[in-house]
C-alpha cells in the first residue's frame, strides 16, 4: 500500500500557509494515478490555495511495482558518499525471488528506470548499452557529454517478436533530439555478455547508472 503524510509549508510566493502531501511510499498497483503524477510532476507539485502559485518540492520515496517486480529506493539527491554502496534493506520486505531493487538519484533517471522495467527489460543490460554507444558506437556523444537515455521498444506490425529498441538524445548544439533504433538482437547479445561476466552482477539496491557501469568497465575483465 501507498503511505503518505501532510507537511506544513509556506508559500514562497504570498506566504500563506498551507499543507503538502508527501508520498513516503508508492505503490503502483494499488494506486496508478501516483505513477502517471510522477511522470507529469504533479506529485511534487504543491498549489498555493491563496495566490495559485506552484511550488516544487522535492521529496524521496519508495516505489514500488508488484506486477514487474521491482522497487526503487529514489531520491533527488545523491548521497556525498556511498552512492554505489548496496543498500542495508531490512530484511523482511517479504518480496518474491526474481525482483530488480535499485536506489536511483534524480527525476529523470528515476523515470528512465521505471520505463526500463516497465518493458521487461534487464537495467543492467540497458545501462552497458547505452555505454558502448555513447563511447565506441557514437563516441561524440560521450565527448560532448550528452546523455543518451532509453526511449522505449518498438514492435513491427503484426510480429511482436521482432522489436526494435530506441536510445534518444538531445544534441544541443543542433538542437535537435536524436534518436537511435537498434535491433532487439543487439540487447540480446549486451544480454548474453552481462550474464557472462561477473562484474556485471549487482546487489540489492546498488544505483546501476551510466557511472556504475563505467566502474565495472574499468575493473579487469574476468
Ligand atoms: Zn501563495
Amino acid at each position: 500500500m501507498s503511505q503518505s503524510h501532510k507537511e506544513p509549508i509556506d508559500c514562497p510566493h504570498c506566504h500563506a500557509r498551507g499543507e503538502f502531501e508527501l508520498w513516503d511510499s508508492v505503490n503502483v498497483d494499488l494506486d496508478p494515478e501516483l505513477r502517471d503524477k510522477i511522470f507529469n510532476d504533479e506529485l511534487f507539485l504543491w498549489q498555493c490555495p491563496n495566490c495559485r502559485n506552484e511550488v516544487f518540492i522535492p521529496f524521496g520515496s519508495l516505489y514500488h511495482d508488484m506486477k514487474n517486480k521491482f522497487m526503487l529506493f529514489f531520491s533527488f539527491e545523491e548521497p556525498e558518499r556511498g552512492k554505489y554502496d548496496p543498500l542495508e534493506i531490512p530484511q523482511p520486505l517479504g518480496l518474491e525471488d526474481g525482483y530488480t531493487i535499485r536506489s536511483v538519484y534524480g527525476l529523470i533517471n528515476f523515470k528512465e528506470k521505471i520505463a526500463i522495467l516497465e518493458n521487461g527489460l534487464n537495467d543492467v543490460v540497458i545501462e552497458r548499452m547505452k555505454y558502448i554507444i555513447s563511447h565506441i558506437s557514437y563516441p561524440e556523444i560521450s565527448e560532448k557529454r550528452y546523455d543518451l537515455r532509453f526511449g522505449g521498444l518498438n514492435a513491427k506490425e503484426e510480429d511482436s517478436m521482432h522489436e526494435s529498441i530506441v536510445f534518444f538524445y538531445l544534441d544541443e548544439e543542433k538542437e535537435e533530439k536524436m534518436i537511435l533504433t537498434l535491433p532487439m538482437d543487439n540487447y540480446y547479445e549486451h544480454k548474453l555478455a552481462v550474464k557472462l561476466d561477473p562484474r556485471f552482477n549487482v546487489e540489492r539496491g546498488v544505483c546501476v547508472d551510466q557511472e556504475w557501469i563505467a566502474n565495472q568497465m574499468k575493473k579487469s575483465a574476468p
